[in-house]
């Protein structure tokens, strides 16, 4: 609830709600608020536990812990007062709340008790934030600093910010004669958007008249663009145009001629195309872009674009502000020039720089950015300011086109800051909680991942099989692939919630959603600590039914996780590694070499070895292999011996003389029927025999392509358990590459066809008394385990860190149940079908 706004434009006095020490808001102990995320504002040190109203106004919001709450002042500033950081986690403890959301309260009135020693010793800090939430209607003019006492020292002056949102209150225009007024409906594709603006500006440009125009309680200048844009007139809305002088009706048809015309090449102005997506991603609000979950978790912190560095500008000038302006200015003409030679150079994209260059000197911006001057500001500072206001205006707006358009504004942002001699700091310098962004990575990228500062990753393609989601789920990131190219938009260090179990980014998220996140965010670790105190002991359903979680591996380390994350055993060690990333393929001491050791760490577990398995898209420069058409239908896994035996000959010696024998099983990649594993099954023989080992060593086939799932019954026969390569059956059973973005909602390993091979090949290993496991990304989604126990599956194969919660999930089953819906579940109609069913039959919550 929000009061009406009035008195926008007088300043607003905010009494301190603490008695304490004031911290200036980037000395806050917490990148969330010091990054000013939840807005601009300032921190205190509290030195006792009572918050105090710090204006008049309503409770507009309350955190049921009664840690933070937002007061909407009577002029519409939404004050948000946080008591401590992390106090969420306290879960309402030590914090007794004496208003309740909607309240109206005057300023000095006690909002909050809080035991301060119990903040003291349980959170994080005591230090509290007051924070304007909506910063881009509201600026800070003064700060208070040293001791403050509550109710009673002025702790911030706040400030309407000119140029933003204005009532529909606002004083009538002046100029001379009446004002002349014309309705207007906008039939311009995408409505009133950057180009039809630019031109409606040009139009009233040189004429004597001041033409505003005006849509619901908003009006805007027509000639600032921003502010044209900010108005959020959709196609097919009708606007009012206002004008005054001695020209107003010539200024207002020609103005009208531009909103009505067609745009020529409205598409390279309109937001890159949206993704198909699973889920209901058009009811999605236009600041949240919708991904494809491939780690699941959730993140809050600015998002980093892989190779572009972040440009740190300092907030205050050093010099006066006539000499700020006077660097604005060149900046100004610098990135103005800068643009004219790039139309010169690229005339197909001059309509978009055009309109780059009318932001250049576009009045509300310059108004904003001088005014930040005048206040100390350092140019840059004012600039970004200036432009972050108008950005974040767009993009709360209720049209994606227009909010599209704070790309341009962002552009135009990063070209005045080069021009003024900013630089993107070099990386390695993240920041801390970055949401690292790239259109995909690479398994290098991310082996050279700053684990400590990264807090979730965000890829504009990829799939959520692909290498790179397999990675950050061993390294327990949340990562959201298939995005589009709207992420490239995002501009640099926008602060974002990524909840990638949702499969959603939000780019402008309001300070309840991040309040949101971040108490969902704590649940979710809670959860993860208690499922990780049980994780050592062996997994059964309620009713009996044992299942081995097993980890997924690459090397020792992840060995090392495994352990630590009580898996069971080892289901799937990943050798590829051990072949990439060197200039000739290992040698058979190395290969021993690397397998003992991870027995070893081991303590005791048992590992399934996979041979070698590359190709497609897990390519090794060095075997020079021919080139092939369709790589993925090419000499891939096993296949690869038909053309280097010796490479698969060196590995089965190497791990052949793995100590002590029967601690290592070997399973074979990408078979499609019987001759092909006796083959390979005759070779392990034979090498054994010549090193003189009698003890047989088990060997399992991966079930990966449609064909071994419907001879599974014959493979059996001569193999010693099956497991389920989830990740490659699902790419080939519905012909969508594994790591397309445009199909990565849709390969989903729930599809019922998958799931019918799944059944086949339980039932085909059953005829033997062979186990089946499953080692694709599968075993570890919420919604398929159950669906997997159900059909007989007796082993799950996870990223070590998940081997705690698949566990708990597993614990949580009833085998019998399992069983009766995951067979109807085979007769569903669809991925979507089998996944709404899933979490009816067995609800979860991430
Ligand atoms: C699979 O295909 O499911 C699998 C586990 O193998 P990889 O992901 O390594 O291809
Ligand atoms: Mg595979």
């Amino acid at each position: 609830m929000t009061t009406q706004p009035r008195l926008r434009t007088s300043p607003i006095v905010l009494l301190a709600p603490l008695t304490g020490r004031v911290v200036p808001l980037p000395d806050v102990p917490d990148p969330v608020f010091s990054g000013g995320m939840l807005g601009d504002g300032i921190g205190i040190d509290p030195a006792e536990g009572r918050l105090l109203a710090p204006c008049d106004g309503v409770v507009s919001q309350l955190a049921g812990t009664g840690h933070a709450l937002t007061i909407t002042s009577e002029e519409g500033a939404e004050v948000l007062l946080h008591i401590g950081i992390d106090t969420v986690e306290l879960g309402g403890e030590g914090f007794h709340a004496l208003v309740a959301e909607g309240a109206r309260v005057h300023a000095g009135d006690l909002l909050v008790e809080f035991d301060l020693a119990t903040v003291r010793r349980k959170a994080r800090s005591a230090v509290s934030v007051v924070a304007i939430a909506n910063g881009d209607a509201y600026h800070i003019d003064q700060r208070a600093d040293g001791d403050v006492t509550a109710g009673q020292a002025p702790l911030l002056t706040v400030r309407w910010a000119s140029g933003t949102e204005q009532s529909a209150a606002a004083p009538p225009l002046p100029g001379e004669g009446p004002a002349l007024r014309r309705s207007v409906r906008l039939t311009a594709p995408g409505g009133l958007h950057a180009r039809p603006a630019a031109r409606a500006r040009h139009a009233a440009r040189g004429l004597d008249a001041r033409v505003e125009v005006l849509f619901g309680d908003r009006r805007a200048p027509v000639d600032s663009v921003v502010a044209l844009l900010g108005l959020g007139a959709g196609e097919g809305t009708i606007v009012e145009l206002l004008a005054t002088g001695s020209q107003a009706a010539l200024a207002v048809d020609a103005v009208a001629r531009e909103l009505v015309r067609a745009i020529d090449a409205e598409t390279a102005d309109a937001p890159p195309a949206a993704l198909p997506r699973s889920g209901d991603a058009a009811a999605l609000p236009p600041h949240v872009l919708a991904g494809v979950c491939a780690a699941p978790g959730i993140a809050i912190g600015p998002l980093v674009h892989a190779g572009v560095g972040v440009i740190d500008v300092p907030e205050f000038a050093t010099g006066t502000a006539a000499d700020e302006d006077h660097r604005l200015d060149l900046a100004l003409a610098a990135a103005d020039a800068g643009l004219t030679a790039l139309v010169r150079n690229a005339p197909a994209a001059a309509d978009i720089f055009a309109v780059h260059r009318v932001l250049l000197e576009d009045p509300v911006l310059l108004d904003a950015a001088r005014e930040h001057v005048s206040f100390g500001k350092s140019a840059g500072y004012a600039w970004r300011s200036a432009i972050r206001a108008q950005a974040g205006v767009l993009a709360r707006l209720d049209d994606p086109l227009l909010a599209g358009r704070a790309a341009d504004l962002r552009d135009v942002e990063q070209r005045v800051l080069h021009a003024l001699g900013h630089a993107p700091s070099p990386r390695g310098t993240l920041p801390d909680g970055a949401v690292l962004a790239a259109d995909d990575f690479t398994p290098s990228d991310l082996a050279a991942l700053d684990r400590e500062r990264v807090a979730a990753l965000v890829m504009a393609r990829g799939g959520a099989t692909s290498h790179a989601a397999i990675i950050a789920r061993h390294l327990g990131i949340p990562a959201l692939v298939a995005v589009g190219d709207a992420l490239h938009a995002i501009r640099n260090e926008t602060q974002v919630v990524v909840d990638a179990t949702a499969g959603r980014i939000d780019f402008a998220p309001a300070a309840l959603e991040i309040e949101r996140a971040r108490t969902e965010r704590q649940r979710l670790a809670n959860v993860r600590s208690t499922n990780r105190q049980a994780a050592g002991e062996a997994t059964a359903t309620r009713d009996g039914r044992h299942i081995e979680v097993a980890a997924n591996i690459a090397t020792n380390g992840d060995a090392r996780d495994a352990v630590d994350h009580g898996a069971d055993a080892v289901g799937l060690l990943r050798t590829e590694l051990l072949f990439m990333h060197r200039q000739a393929a290992p040698g058979i001491a190395e290969h021993r070499a690397a397998y003992q050791e991870i027995v070893d760490t081991l303590q005791g577990r048992s590992a399934i070895i996979r041979t070698l398995d590359v190709g497609a898209d897990k390519s090794v420069g060095y075997l020079a292999l021919p080139p092939e058409q369709n790589p993925a239908l090419g000499l891939r896994g096993i296949r690869l011996a038909q053309v280097r035996p010796d490479l698969l000959d060196d590995q089965l010696r190497g791990l052949l003389a793995v100590q002590p024998f029967g601690r290592v099983r070997i399973m074979l990649p990408m078979v499609t029927d019987v001759p092909e594993l006796l083959r390979i099954r005759a070779r392990i023989d034979e090498l054994a025999e010549a090193i003189g080992r009698t003890a047989r060593i088990e060997v399992g086939v991966m079930i990966e392509v449609p064909a071994a799932a419907l001879l599974a019954d014959q493979l059996a026969r001569h193999a010693d358990f099956l497991s389920i390569g989830t990740n490659d059956l699902t790419q080939y059973t519905l012909a969508m590459d594994r790591g397309h973005p445009a199909l990565a909602a849709q390969a989903d390993s729930l599809h019922p066809a998958v799931l019918r091979l799944v059944d086949a090949t339980v039932r085909g290993a059953a005829q033997h008394g062979k186990w089946v496991g499953v080692c694709g990304a599968m075993a570890a989604d919420p919604d398929a385990v159950p669906v997997l126990v159900g059909l007989g599956v007796s082993e799950l194969s996870v990223a070590p860190l998940a081997v705690p919660d698949v566990k708990a999930r597993v614990r949580g089953l009833d085998y019998t149940q399992c069983r009766r819906v995951a067979a109807e579940l085979l007769s569903l109609a669809s991925a979507t079908e089998v996944r709404a069913a899933s979490r009816v039959a067995w609800p979860h919550r991430g």
